[in-house]
């Protein structure tokens, strides 16, 4: 392990050229702002149907809940829903690994909403009747119209819950959690007839079928054409073949692609796609890379450590291979930035956006590269190196080789690795963890929230 002073850049570099750009829009605020004006008019709607219950009876307040716990979880379950559906405006501007952390605390509430709607309402009914809670929900369950599935639906949402508790999850192959995460959507759509023909915020009121019957078209519409005809389209479009494969280092590859016209994916550098490699056993799997070069029009490049059985097969791909892909995807890039200084903060084979961040690089703009790996030759640092020694100072890469024992990420060490730190913009890459402590490091080091940016390689 070396000690790391601050190296100086090797030659001067002229004054930046641009100025300071505005911060990011707000869109997570933005977003965030419809979807508390959506969940308002969910509630609202149910008032009539609030207002209409006979008060004076047993079992009112119990109902009257049940109504606004279905209308607000459904909401929710809806609102998760568009977050996962690739909606080009919220992943070019926020990133999927935010709509996921979304998408993810979003999650306990829908489930707990919805069983306090099934508890509450079975509990108004048995009130009503004076029969017993069960009794009342198997009466529910078998002698009303489409509740037989709305039941079905409920219990596939109360067993994802239960797998996605972390501990569970984590024992799980992500291929096993990602296809029954698709039962989802079919709990969501057997949920839609009992709403709709039992619920009684629906009778007599057009706004509100018309608002609820919008709602569920514009998500599954959202999901029919950025999840699946966007992508179809896209790969058709562009005919993403692999041209070839090599080793990177002992245990990394790059993958080359050619393709037609891919100057019109408007992919940047520090983005990602999902990539479906057309071979027999790997059609049904899309994993996420990023690119680990700037695109150009005919070709891309990704970079991918050996870390299980897909990324472990890349090697064995053949020139000609078709390739399925998803994307561009990610907030971190260049255009991004919101001051004429990069610090580029990397561990292990999160090198692979930020080596493509710098061939992005504008004139006038200072990268610092800090690269944290366990041992030295590192991945693609033969290519940093040439790029730096090529940048006549504008680029300066820093290795720091050892444990994240030995190189914890903190204030001191980011501001003595580049002292002008708080008026830069941080990029970071890596598992959650890293990203997590650089974030924190180097807010507490002065970077304003605005200008810290990162790509999680973990969903
Ligand atoms: C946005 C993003 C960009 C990435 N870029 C790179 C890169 O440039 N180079 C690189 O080497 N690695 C990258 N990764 C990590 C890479 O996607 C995983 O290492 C790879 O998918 C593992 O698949 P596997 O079948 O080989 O391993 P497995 O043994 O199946 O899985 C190992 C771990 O990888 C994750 N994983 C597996 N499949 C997926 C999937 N389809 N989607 C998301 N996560 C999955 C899970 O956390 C799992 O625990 C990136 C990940 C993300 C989220």
């Amino acid at each position: 392990m070396t000690t790391i002073e601050s190296r100086p850049r090797t030659a001067t570099v002229a004054a930046p050229q641009t100025s300071r750009r505005q911060p990011p829009r707000r869109v997570g605020d933005a977003a965030a702002l419809v979807a508390g004006v959506g969940a308002g008019i969910t509630v609202a709607v149910t008032i009539p149907a609030i207002i209409a219950l006979s008060w004076s009876a047993p079992g009112a307040l119990a109902s009257a809940l049940g109504i606004v716990t279905a209308m607000l979880g459904t909401y929710a379950a809806l609102l998760s829903i568009l977050l996962m559906a690739r909606l080009p405006f919220l992943e070019h501007e926020v990133g999927q690994d935010r709509l996921v952390a979304w998408h993810r605390t979003l999650g306990p509430s829908t489930l707990l909403l919805i069983v306090a709607h099934v508890v509450l309402t079975t509990w108004g009914y048995a009130q009503q009747v004076n029969a017993t809670w069960l009794s009342e929900l198997v009466s529910l369950t078998f002698d009303t119209a489409w509740m037989l599935p709305a039941m079905a639906a409920t219990l596939i949402m109360v067993g994802l819950g239960v797998m996605s508790w972390r501990r569970i999850r984590n024992r799980m192959r992500y291929e096993t959690w990602h296809i029954a995460h698709l039962y989802f959507y079919l709990a969501i759509a057997l949920a839609f007839g009992h709403q709709i023909e039992s619920g009684s915020v629906f009778f007599d009121a057009p706004f509100a079928r018309a608002w609820w019957i919008g709602l569920y078209a514009a998500v599954a519409a959202a999901v029919l054409v950025f999840r699946f005809g966007a992508p179809i389209r896209q790969s058709l479009r562009h005919r993403l073949t692999v041209r070839s494969v090599d080793r990177a280092d002992h245990d990394a590859v790059h993958v080359h692609f050619r393709g037609h016209d891919l100057d019109r994916l408007h992919a940047a550098g520090g983005q990602w796609f999902s990539f479906r490699f057309g071979t027999r056993r790997w059609w049904w799997q899309g994993h996420p890379y990023s690119l680990s070069a700037g695109p150009t029009s005919t070709s891309l490049r990704i970079t991918v450590r050996d870390l299980g059985d897909q990324s472990g097969a890349l090697l064995s791909l053949r020139p000609g291979t078709p390739v399925f892909i998803e994307g561009p995807y990610g907030a971190m890039r260049m255009d991004t930035r919101t001051t004429d200084h990069v610090v580029l903060v990397a561990a292990g084979v999160g090198i692979t956006p930020m080596r493509a961040l710098l061939d992005e690089l504008p004139p006038g703009v200072l990268a610092d590269v800090i690269y944290r790996v366990s041992a030295e030759p590192a991945l693609l640092v033969d290519e940093l190196r040439a790029i730096e020694a090529a940048s006549r100072g504008q680029v300066r890469v820093q290795v720091l080789a050892g444990t994240r024992r030995q190189w914890p990420m903190t204030p001191d060490l980011l501001t003595q690795l580049v002292p002008g730190i708080a008026n830069a913009d941080v990029y970071a890459c890596g598992p959650s963890g890293f990203t997590d402590s650089v974030h924190a490091a180097a807010r507490q080091a002065g970077v304003r929230a605005d200008a810290c940016h990162h790509e999680l390689f973990e969903f």
